[in-house]
C-alpha cells in the first residue's frame, strides 16, 4: 500500500565531518588514519531543509577504530549523508536529542553509560522511541544479544564486522523506519481529515465540540472568561437558488477564509453545519467577543466577489455568549445562549450582532 522511501534518489553526496572541515565524500574520501581524528560528538548542523532531506546515522562506540570501521563500510554506499559519532551513551544521547537521526549503531560495552543504559534513556524520550538501534556485541555474546533485543534494540551486529552483513542489516532497519514514518504521516493526515470541514478547511462540528468541552473545563479551572460567537449567513438559501450550489460553496469558503483571517492564535473557528459557523474565543470577555463579532459582520458585508457573483452582497447575523454569565455552566448552555442571541439577531432584522441577555 505504501511506496518505499527511495533513499538512492536522494542527494548523492555523502559527507562526514572532521575537526576543521566538511569533506564531500565523493570528492575526497578521507581514509581512517590515526591522524584523521573525528572527535566524538562533533558534527555539522544541517539546515532545517537539509534535515528533512538527508538521512543520518549515529555511531556510538568507545573505540574510535570500531566507529571508523562502521563509517567506512557505510560510506561505500550512499545510504547516509550525515554521520554522527559518540564515544559513550551519554554523548550519544545528547546527539540523538539534538539531531534528527534515522538509525543508531550502538556498542554494548562502553565505560560510563553502556549500550543497555543508552537503550533505556532512548525509551524515556517519546520522540526517540521509533529510532531503530542496532547493537554491537561480541560474536559469542548471546546474553548481550538477547538482553539488547529485549530492551528495545531492533537488531544486532557482531564484532568483527562483516561489511555485507552490516550493510544488509542497516538497509532492513532503514526500510522499516521509512515505512513506519510513512504510516505515521498517513495517520496524521487521517486525523486532520477527521477534524476538518473539507469545504472551508475549518474545524468540523465534532472537533469544535471537543475543543469547546476542553475550553469550558479550562475556563472553570482558571476562572477566565470564554466566549462563543455563532454566525449564520443571511438568506443563504436564496444565494444557492439564484447562483447555484457551486457559487454557494464559494461563498461558504470566503466566509471561512474571513473567519480564519480574524482568528488569534488560540481561537477556534468551525463550520457548525450548513451556513452556520462558530468561533470559540478563549480568555475573551463578552465585550471583546462582541467587538470581534461586529468586526466580522462589517468585513463580511464588504466582501466582493467576481464573475457571476459580482453583484452579490452578503450579510451575516451573529449571536454572542460568554461564560461570564452565571447561567452558563456547560458547553450546551453556551451554545444554547449563543444560538438564542443569533435568533434575536435574525428576528431583529439580520446583518447585526446580538448578545445573550443578562449582562
Ligand atoms: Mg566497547
Amino acid at each position: 500500500m505504501f511506496a518505499f522511501f527511495n533513499i538512492h534518489s536522494m542527494c548523492q553526496i555523502a559527507m562526514y565531518f572532521s575537526n576543521d572541515s566538511v569533506k564531500p565524500y565523493h570528492q575526497s574520501p578521507t581514509p581512517a588514519t590515526s591522524n584523521d581524528t573525528i572527535e566524538p560528538g562533533r558534527w555539522l548542523c544541517p539546515s532545517p531543509e537539509e534535515k528533512n532531506m538527508k538521512t543520518s546515522i549515529l555511531v556510538i562506540d568507545d573505540s574510535r577504530v570500531a566507529r571508523q570501521q562502521v563509517i567506512d563500510i557505510l560510506q561505500q554506499n550512499t545510504l547516509f549523508q550525515y554521520f554522527y559519532e559518540a564515544g559513550d551513551g551519554i554523548e550519544g544521547f545528547k546527539i540523538a536529542i539534538n539531531q534528527p537521526v534515522d538509525l543508531i549503531i550502538c556498542d554494548v560495552e562502553m565505560p560510563g553509560m553502556d549500550g543497555f543504559k543508552f537503550l533505556r534513556m532512548l525509551e524515556s524520550r517519546e520522540e526517540l522511541q521509533d529510532v531503530p538501534v542496532i547493537m554491537v556485541t561480541g560474536r559469542e555474546d548471546t546474553e548481550a544479544k538477547v538482553r539488547g533485543l529485549e530492551q528495545g534494540a531492533s537488531d544486532y551486529v557482531t564484532k568483527p564486522f562483516d561489511p555485507a552483513e552490516l550493510l544488509a542489516r542497516v538497509k532492513v532497519q532503514l526500510k522499516i523506519k521509512s515505512l513506519q514514518d510513512k504510516l505515521k504521516r498517513s495517520n496524521q493526515m487521517l486525523l486532520e481529515l477527521s477534524i476538518t470541514d473539507p469545504l472551508t478547511g475549518l474545524h468540523n462540528r465534532r472537533a469544535m465540540m471537543e475543543s469547546l468541552q476542553k475550553e469550558v473545563h479550562r475556563t472553570a479551572r482558571k476562572k477566565t472568561p470564554l466566549s462563543l460567537v455563532m454566525l449564520d449567513i443571511d438568506h443563504f438559501k436564496k444565494i444557492n437558488d439564484t447562483y447555484g450550489h457551486q457559487n454557494g460553496d464559494a461563498v461558504l469558503k470566503a466566509i471561512g477564509a474571513e473567519l480564519t483571517a480574524q482568528l488569534r492564535q488560540y481561537d477556534i473557528a468551525a463550520r457548525f453545519g450548513g451556513e452556520e459557523f462558530v468561533l470559540i474565543l478563549p480568555e475573551t470577555d463578552i465585550k471583546e467577543a462582541t467587538q470581534v463579532a461586529e468586526r466580522l459582520r462589517q468585513n463580511i458585508a464588504s466582501l466582493r466577489f467576481e464573475a457571476e457573483l459580482a453583484n452579490l452582497e452578503i450579510t451575516v447575523s451573529l449571536g454572542v455568549a460568554s461564560t461570564q454569565n452565571k447561567i452558563v455552566k456547560s458547553t450546551d448552555d453556551l451554545i444554547r445562549e449563543a444560538d438564542y442571541a443569533l435568533y434575536n439577531a435574525k428576528r431583529g432584522g439580520r446583518n447585526r450582532v446580538e448578545v445573550m441577555t443578562g449582562f
